[in-house]
């Protein structure tokens, strides 16, 4: 059977180099904004998304994980690792990339970076959760972890909550040097400190972003203040934690999508009916967030698979706009689909094409 001139659409390929330059002509501001937006409108359609905790492989020194989601008309996966020791070998702890397609026939439409787009979109995610549940005029943030993720923290929560002072930590000076350098004239008051302790000491916000294949204790009970917001993000594997279950056990813990986070996030520590609230509902006004001033709440972050949907769909659609990517043949095209090894046939000599083209009795 003919395939009836269906032809399969292309698939865009957005690749590292293009994904730099398309942050760059748009902004990384506008981006983060922009998915941020993307991601908010999105988390308001929850019941229209066909959600599962993603799937893990677990190593020894590490995890790759696939998040799959879908809406009647888009079907999205991310790949993505996380393996702490790989900046050790001059890799980096989180390498990702991702794909769309059309849920009606399966092709896929769109194969992309996701690297440094999950950089942004978890610094959009982080923001959008501290805008719903910090107290209103915060305006300083503890960082620790100073790794690749933290500029984009430290942006997102300057441009969409107003943040003017970090306080910077990590175990290695070198990446709070690192960090200092990239934000210097970004309108920020920096301050690199010796400990968590000190950082997280007078701030509004903590943002925990650190590496670590471990229960680590970044945050403990004594360092929580009456009305801080803790932006929990490096916590997000079986196994890898950053806070001391006192500071769960004292906080309003709100979370992306409960069967993952009770998996993966720091709230594995608790027991099974720990009680939380996945954001979504108070995004769409159905919980109201934080309770008053001196409540602590708690974004407990390990990433959603409906993140990378939205910041797939916010790449796909500002590649078009830009013009950046490149159409590839990702899927072999058989002009009768049901004869996909006619594809294997090689190519007739030219000498006998030529003769099949010829009319019948002028062949020599
Ligand atoms: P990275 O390796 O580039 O940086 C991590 C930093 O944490 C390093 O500089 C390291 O020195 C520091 N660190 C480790 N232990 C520390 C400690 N006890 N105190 C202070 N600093 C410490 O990694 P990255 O790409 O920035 O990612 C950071 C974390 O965020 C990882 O755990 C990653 O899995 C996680 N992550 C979560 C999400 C999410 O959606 N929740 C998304 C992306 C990354």
């Amino acid at each position: 059977m003919k395939n009836q001139n269906r032809r399969l659409p292309g698939t865009l390929y957005l690749g590292a180099r293009d994904m730099i330059r398309l942050v760059q002509r748009k902004g990384l501001s506008a981006c983060i904004a922009g998915v941020a937006e993307r991601i908010r409108r999105d988390f308001l359609r929850w019941s229209e998304f066909d959600k599962s905790a993603r799937v893990a492989c677990h190593s020894r020194d590490g995890v790759i994980e696939l998040m799959p989601i879908a809406d009647g008309r888009d079907f999205a996966f991310k790949y993505v690792n996380g393996h702490p020791r790989n900046t050790r070998e001059g890799l980096p702890t989180v390498m990702a990339f991702g794909v769309l397609a059309d849920v009606a026939t399966g092709a896929p439409r769109f194969l992309g970076e996701l690297t440094l787009t999950t950089a942004i979109r978890t610094a959009a995610m982080s923001a959008l959760a501290a805008r719903a549940l910090a107290r209103p005029g915060s305006r300083s943030m503890a960082l620790i972890g100073n790794g690749a993720q933290s500029e984009f923290q430290a942006l997102a929560f300057r441009n969409l909550l107003g943040i003017r002072e970090l306080r910077l930590h990590d175990t290695d000076a070198a990446a709070s040097a690192k960090l200092a350098a990239n934000l210097a004239g970004e309108g920020l008051r920096l301050r690199v400190c010796r400990s968590t302790a000190e950082a997280v000491h007078g701030a509004d916000i903590v943002t925990t972003v650190t590496a670590d294949k471990t229960n680590a204790t970044i945050l403990v009970p004594e360092m929580i203040e009456p009305g801080m917001h803790v932006n929990a993000v490096g916590g997000d594997c079986p196994g890898k934690t950053e806070l001391h279950a006192g500071v769960l056990s004292r906080s309003a813990v709100f979370v992306e999508f409960e069967p993952q986070t009770r998996i993966e996030g720091d709230i594995q520590q608790m027991p099974g009916d720990f009680p939380v609230t996945e954001l979504w509902r108070v995004l769409a006004g159905l919980h109201p967030g934080r309770a008053d001033a001196s409540q602590v709440t708690v974004f407990d972050s390990v990433g959603f698979a409906l993140e990378d949907y939205s910041a797939l769909c916010f790449m796909r659609d500002a590649a078009a706009e830009l013009g950046l990517g490149e159409a590839i043949e990702l899927i072999p095209q058989a002009e009768d689909p049901k004869d996909l090894f006619g594809l294997l046939r090689p190519p007739a000599p030219v000498a006998a094409r030529a003769a099949e083209a010829a009319p019948a009795g002028l062949a020599a």
